[in-house]
């Protein structure tokens, strides 16, 4: 029996039951305990979760200011939100309202102090949005003595650390990340509330919120099985299928979304090189350095195989240090994540000498991989630790690479399944949280397996590889939904207590 076929036939959750069940449970499905040999893992899959994906590339690669896509681009977004939402508001209840509060609940409030957090709902109530977002000003916003002033309807509202509320971090509300925003009235009474939620990597969502008006995929899917059914059935590639559905999504041409890509591939490039250009102290409550400038510049003497590694990393590590400063990254699929795309599109560019269009089609796989992740199961590290940051992050540079390289599409999943595999089980434990360590460092090794995810794949006989995408991908739901909330973004486990209490 091929592997393809075993699986399938045992799409079935097999734990909790006993040996004897399992295997009379296979023999009803026609495999026999032969076949199956004494070695057969039980498998335990999660069907999708989702009917089909409608999330847009614009969704996943987003713009905006560090150190962390559901600490800070989710906060900025969300102030944003509801203040437009305060200006939809009928006059007799802006009237009497006097002030506005912010209550932070779960990892928000456990860490967001070291993610900006307080720093990005001011800007976002200020007026700035993600992509356009005056760094300067965020670096200002750390002064918490100082008060803003913003204009609603007209009438004149006093911005502070003061309205911000560092709630509970145990909590029963339905997403990790939640943040409440309300428009109080003299007497403390709530005029107008949002409950919100950020899901991870700068997406977000609040209660009772009608669904987004955009258009469906023109083909549907929810698992890599499903696109690969697609690709087979109407003799399409990758690349036209994710096309043919961003512009779907969007409404938009498919120049339009050739401008987006490249804004993408610049942006990383220019966090990649501005890094590179920077050294010196992070902004920390204690004393880290840069270090990426230092170990390009070391690797340039040295023979290729440390070269090669010592580059890759150089390159992760220049991005999420600038992004700890609060430069502007691309949410790949966060931004705690952010330099192990950018490292691996760098090393294309620059190393392989890849065109454009090369790093397009690259991003399109990396998207994919990301798409299915983030429906599937989960890119924030509050819900299921940073298998769903850095792993995901992986994943998706090693589907670019593979593609990018002109693999099919066998190696490109198997490429990406690897990298995802390998982060398995691992925990978000952000010291002091914030984004500094592990994370830093993560994003060089995510890159450097992504590359060798790759190498691996376009190597080996994929036809005899056991694992696939959507079961490495279920296995990372269900991994992160037994982590404790120690290891999920609390900065209470792991490195986070250990570096902290020694
Ligand atoms: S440990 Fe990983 S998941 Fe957690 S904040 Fe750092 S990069 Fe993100």
């Amino acid at each position: 029996m091929d592997r393809r076929t075993f699986l399938k036939l045992t799409t079935v959750s097999l734990a909790g039951l006993s040996p004897l069940a399992k295997l009379e449970l296979l023999h009803a499905k026609g495999i026999s305990a032969e076949q199956l040999g004494t070695s057969a893992p039980a498998k335990g899959f999660v069907l999708p979760r989702s009917e089909a994906i409608t999330i847009s590339l614009s969704d996943l690669f987003k713009v905006g200011p560090g150190p962390s896509s559901s600490h800070t681009i989710a906060p900025l977004r969300i102030a944003a939100d509801f203040l437009q939402a305060l200006e939809n508001l009928p006059t007799e209840t802006i009237r009497p309202a006097q002030a506005l509060e912010v209550r932070l609940y779960g990892s928000l409030s456990a860490t967001g102090r070291g993610h900006h957090t307080d720093r990005a709902i001011i800007a976002g109530l200020l007026g700035e949005k993600p992509e356009t977002c005056n760094t300067s000003l965020m670096d200002a916003l750390g002064d918490t003595t100082k008060s803003y002033s913003a204009t609603i309807q007209g009438k004149k509202f006093t911005i502070h650390h003061g309205m911000i509320v560092w709630d509970v971090v145990e909590h029963n509300l339905p997403f990790a990340n939640t943040m409440v925003m309300r428009l109080l009235a003299a007497d403390g009474s709530s005029l107008f509330e949002r409950e919100y939620y950020s899901t991870g990597g700068g997406f977000f969502q609040w209660k009772g919120q009608p669904p987004a008006q955009r258009g469906k995929p023109l083909y549907q899917y929810n698992s890599m099985e499903s696109f690969r059914r697609i690709l087979t059935d109407h003799g399409k590639t990758l690349d036209e299928v994710m096309l043919a559905n961003e512009m779907a999504i969007m409404g938009v041409d498919a120049a339009t979304v050739m401008t987006r890509l490249d804004l993408i591939i610049a942006t990383m490039e220019n966090s990649v090189k501005q890094g590179l250009a920077e050294e010196g102290l992070i902004p920390a409550p204690f004393e880290f350095h840069r270090k990426a400038k230092l170990i390009y510049e070391k690797s340039l003497g040295e023979e290729s195989a440390s070269r090669f590694m010592k580059q890759l990393s150089s390159y992760a590590l220049a991005v999420s240090e600038g992004n700890a400063c609060g430069r502007l990254a691309v949410t790949a699929p966060t931004l705690g994540s952010a330099g192990t795309m950018p490292a691996v599109l760098h090393m294309m560019k620059h190393h392989l000498n890849m065109p454009q269009e090369a790093l397009r089609s690259g991003l399109l796989a990396g998207g994919l991989v990301g798409f299915l992740c983030k429906t599937n199961a989960s890119v924030a590290g509050a819900e299921v630790g940073c298998q769903g940051e850095i792993g995901v992050a992986s994943a998706m540079a090693a589907a670019m690479l593979a593609h990018a390289s002109g693999a099919d599409i066998d190696t490109t999943e198997v490429a990406a399944t690897m990298a995802l595999e390998h982060h398995l089980g691992m925990s978000c434990d952000p010291v002091g949280g914030f984004v500094l360590i592990p994370c830093i460092e993560r994003n060089a090794f995510g890159a450097v397996k992504a590359y060798n995810s790759y190498l691996i794949a376009s190597t080996e006989l994929t036809s005899q590889h056991w694992e696939d995408l959507d079961r490495v991908i279920a296995a990372m739901l269900q991994t992160g939904q037994a982590l404790p909330a120690a290891f999920r973004e609390t900065g209470a486990g792991g490195l986070g207590s250990s570096m902290v209490n020694c």
